[in-house]
């Protein structure tokens, strides 16, 4: 029976029983980690191969005969070009490689933006207000690098179909000081959801006040599939912003990181010819050039595209089981009760779960208490800070297996606990 429907003495005896469960976690000492977004080390280990495709005895000249062990080349070897471009389906022309981690792109990407503006607009710095807009719920690490530059931070709530465009298309287009969007539009973060065909025409047709507007297009969860006959696609952005006219509306940014080793990846943007040149006058500023051993052992690792997709392969059938079993007690625990709502997502690194209003941050609370750590409730949400209280992150993909399962067990029995007092309050 639905909590709401019972009585309070049906829940006063309930929350009786929830009680002394968890005294029986608690006296457990449990000590897990369910907090980032970071693969297992069992899921580190299937790409331990990259360790021995290059030695002391390895050629080390790229393709092109230039000897990777020295400065140059600023934007990447060709065949590193090549196969990241595939595996985010541009063109090799428009890519440049950077270094281990997408998220430092991006970073870069809004700081050259604030100091020296974009393809010669004015820098941001000297404008009175810079906004973004931030689907929610969304990625912390997003909103942390807009937060530090003080750009102000708009919601724009997420449907099952990317975020609401009707919403985007009216503030972008009446607003010149909203200068970008954060999007990831493959299994977001940390809903799993995929954008629509429409949701990604409607971003290539958005008609921005600001010239200076980009989307900026994680693609971070592009092949994190959890099934191999079951996966999401989405239309590729790029192409569609230049049928649609808008060739410069977009930043594509992507890396390896879930792909091989998330400290030692490698990340890139693809963007118009414009941008990139853009892009590439900071560059050549700030490095001689990243690191090109880790571009030749990736593509020496993967070969190709197929390549990487066998290697996925291997990866989902580590994180289809984890997320099988999170659902399983999710449906287990708490379907029917009306306290709490998920999505099933088909790739990705997460669970999006939805408390009882007011609820999410006693539950984290609780769940820390007996020794579980999960992502800060409000942590989804621009500023830290979610109106409703209610978004709960759940990363299934870094404990193994039996720890993921006592790990979930008390969460669930933390909702129940919450809601049952939150309740009570109204009774
Ligand atoms: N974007 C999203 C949406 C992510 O979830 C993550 C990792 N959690 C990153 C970027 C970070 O990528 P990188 O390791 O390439 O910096």
């Amino acid at each position: 029976k639905a909590y709401k429907d019972r009585s309070k003495e049906e829940l006063l005896t309930l929350k009786n029983e929830l009680e002394a469960e968890y005294k029986k976690f608690q006296e457990m000492g449990l000590k897990l980690d369910m907090s980032r977004g970071k693969p297992s080390a069992e899921q580190l280990d299937i790409s331990m191969g990259m360790m021995d495709v290059l030695n002391s005895s390895t050629d080390l000249k790229c393709r092109e005969g230039i000897d990777c062990r020295n400065y140059g080349v600023i934007d990447g070897i060709q065949e590193a070009k090549e196969l990241l471009a595939d595996l985010i389906e541009v063109p090799a022309d428009k890519i440049i490689i950077y270094g281990n981690s997408s998220l430092n792109v991006m970073y870069d990407t809004v700081a050259r933006s604030m100091t020296h503006g974009v393809m010669g607009s004015t820098p941001w710095c000297k404008l009175d207000k810079v906004k973004f807009l931030c689907p929610v719920p969304g990625y912390d690490r997003h909103f942390a690098i807009t937060e530090y530059f003080g750009i102000e931070m708009v919601n724009v709530p997420m449907t099952p179909e990317g975020p609401d465009m009707d919403m985007v298309e009216k503030l972008v287009s009446e607003d010149a000081a909203i200068k970008g969007i954060w999007c990831v539009p493959k299994y977001s973060n940390p809903q799993g959801i995929t954008y629509s065909d429409e949701t990604v025409r409607r971003f290539a047709n958005l008609k921005p006040a600001a010239e200076d507007f980009r989307i900026y297009w994680d693609n971070a969860y592009n092949v994190h599939h959890l099934y191999e006959d079951d996966q999401d696609n989405i239309l590729e952005i790029l192409s569609e912003c230049e049928k649609a006219g808008n060739p410069d509306m977009v930043y594509k940014f992507s890396s390896t990181s879930k792909i091989s080793f998330p400290g030692s990846g490698v990340a890139a943007i693809s963007a118009s010819y414009n941008n990139l040149k853009d892009i590439k006058k900071q560059m050549s500023i700030q490095t001689i050039g990243h690191d090109k051993l880790n571009q030749l052992r990736h593509v020496r690792y993967f070969k190709n595209l197929d390549g990487i997709k066998v290697h996925m392969m291997k990866h989902a059938a580590i994180m289809r089981p984890k997320f099988e079993a999170v659902l399983d007690i999710l449906e287990e625990e708490l379907g029917g009760l009306e306290i709490g709502s998920w999505l099933k997502p088909k790739g990705g690194y997460f669970i999006s779960f939805d408390a009882l209003e007011g609820c999410a941050k006693a539950i984290v609370a609780k769940a820390k208490e007996a020794g579980v750590v999960m992502t800060g409730a409000g942590a989804t949400y621009p500023y830290g800070k979610d109106p409703q209280d209610s978004n709960i992150r759940i990363a299934p993909s870094f404990p193994p297996m039996e720890e993921l399962i006592q790990a979930t067990r008390l969460f669930v029995l933390c909702v129940k606990l919450v809601s049952v007092d939150k309740l009570l309050e109204s009774k």
